[in-house]
């Protein structure tokens, strides 16, 4: 074939290639409605300490109000504000009031109890002046009469907050599909949920194929590598709460792969990775429809991670969501980031309109040309005192793992012919947004 010939032979593969591809927004939807039909609807009851991490089933309201009586938020005096504002300064002292106690007296005009922090407001009382204004000292013994010197304006409510004035109690505090965070807990506490109903954890398995991978614990003969992807994809599926099967190292062979990959479809989600390329060896797809396996996509136009499978085993006894990745460790990342946590966000209950992951409007700290047609997803971390600022870090591609070391997450390049300038806005995808 004469190099014209050749070149124009090319043009026309790659064409046709790209009419496969679809985008990433196509992925995403397609992501999206295949999980929802798998949406994980089983339940359970988990204690508090437990439920870190997963995702509220029923609602939770609370069983009390917050605060459960009108409450000094001040260690100091119980008074009429409008005593005050007449230019009382000398109050007879009724009792002392600690948190967790009652008051006993009625507070009425030229009288005042001595108060702290938490404790119930007594009847009459509408306000708390500070014990800073009081003639005596914090550690000082309660007087029977004290005088108090106040700056005037004083209004009614100073110091005191009403009962319910945070919330009441039957009021929705957790919707379903929150999912719980360690902030979250104290709140859970307080309104009485020592245990919650969650949604169960998505289950799923994991396996890394091709001949050339061993175990991390071996030393690479000079023909191999260390499986970096296994470990990879277990820790990352563990982090958003996912029950995970870890199904060793696939090699390269029918048979074998059959025996794994039925042995992985018992989960609700399969994540493998290599073999999905156009190599000799790359048998993933094949072997996956062999088994029943229904592809949804097969390539993506994104870099890197374009080979990237998708599909759907609609069995009788079983429903189980395929994501084959392809082997270089930061593809296998990409398609981890973006895909895979947008069909596990979905089937471990989290709304449909959430399942994506964040992405946040950043400027650029410095001039980048990304090449191609495909929008990149570049390995990046958020620097400088405005925090949308972010760089894009040195990175050989897509088998490179150390920029990722320093990497906060991933910089959204979409395809653009002219190079990107400092200041430039780009979307930035945090590994942990928060
Ligand atoms: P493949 O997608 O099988 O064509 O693999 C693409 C590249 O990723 C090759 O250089 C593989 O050696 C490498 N690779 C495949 N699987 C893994 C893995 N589990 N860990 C690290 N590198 C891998
Ligand atoms: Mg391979």
């Amino acid at each position: 074939m004469s190099p014209v010939a050749a070149a124009k032979n090319e043009v026309t593969s790659c064409k046709f290639e790209n009419l496969l591809m679809i985008s990433v927004e196509e992925a995403f939807v397609a992501i999206e409605t295949a999980s929802s039909i798998s949406a994980n609807r089983k339940t359970e009851t988990v204690a508090l300490p437990q439920s870190v991490g997963r995702v509220i089933a029923k609602e939770v309201f609370s069983d009390v109000d917050s605060p459960p009586h009108n409450k000094s938020v001040m260690d100091g005096f119980a008074v009429q504000a409008a005593d005050i504002a007449a230019g009382v300064r000398d109050f007879r002292v009724l009792e002392t009031i600690v948190a967790g106690k009652l008051p006993n007296q009625k507070v009425i005009a030229g009288t005042t109890s001595r108060i702290m922090t938490g404790a119930p407001l007594p009847e009459g009382a509408d306000s708390i002046v500070m014990i800073e204004m009081a003639n005596i000292g914090y550690s000082d013994p309660t007087p029977d009469v004290v005088t108090l010197s106040v700056t005037l304006p004083f209004p009614k409510g100073r110091h005191q907050m009403p009962r319910a004035g945070n919330f009441a109690r039957g009021q929705l505090i957790f919707s379903v599909g929150h999912r719980i965070r360690p902030v979250d807990v104290g709140l859970l506490a307080e309104i009485g949920a020592a245990t919650v109903d969650v949604y169960c954890r998505t289950r799923v398995s994991v396996l890394p194929t091709g001949d050339e991978l061993v175990d991390c614990r071996s030393v690479p003969a000079a023909s191999q590598i260390r499986n970096s992807n296994g470990p990879m994809i277990t820790a990352i599926a563990s982090g958003w709460g996912c029950d995970v099967a870890e199904l060793g190292i696939g090699i390269d062979n029918r048979a074998a792969l059959e025996a794994k990959i039925d042995e992985g479809l018992q989960q609700d989600v399969m994540i493998l990775s290599g073999g999905v390329s156009a190599g000799t060896m790359d048998l993933v797809p094949e072997v996956l429809a062999s088994m029943g396996v229904e592809q949804i996509f097969h390539k993506v136009k994104v870099k890197p991670g374009k080979p990237i499978f998708f599909g759907v085993l609609n069995g009788p006894t079983r429903r189980c969501l395929v994501f084959g990745l392809p082997g270089n460790p930061v593809s296998s990342l990409v398609g981890m980031h973006l895909f895979v946590s947008t069909a596990v966000s979905i089937l471990s209950g989290i709304p449909e309109t959430k399942a994506r992951p964040p992405r946040f409007e950043s400027l650029l700290t410095e001039p980048h040309q990304t090449r191609g047609d495909r929008p990149t997803f570049w390995p990046g971390r958020q620097t400088g005192k405005d925090p949308r600022q972010v760089q894009p870090l040195k990175w050989n591609g897509s088998s490179d793992l150390l920029s990722l070391r320093d990497a906060e997450g991933l910089i959204h390049f979409p395809v653009r012919e002219t190079p990107f300038g400092a200041g430039d806005a780009v979307k930035f995808l945090p590994f942990f947004p928060q």
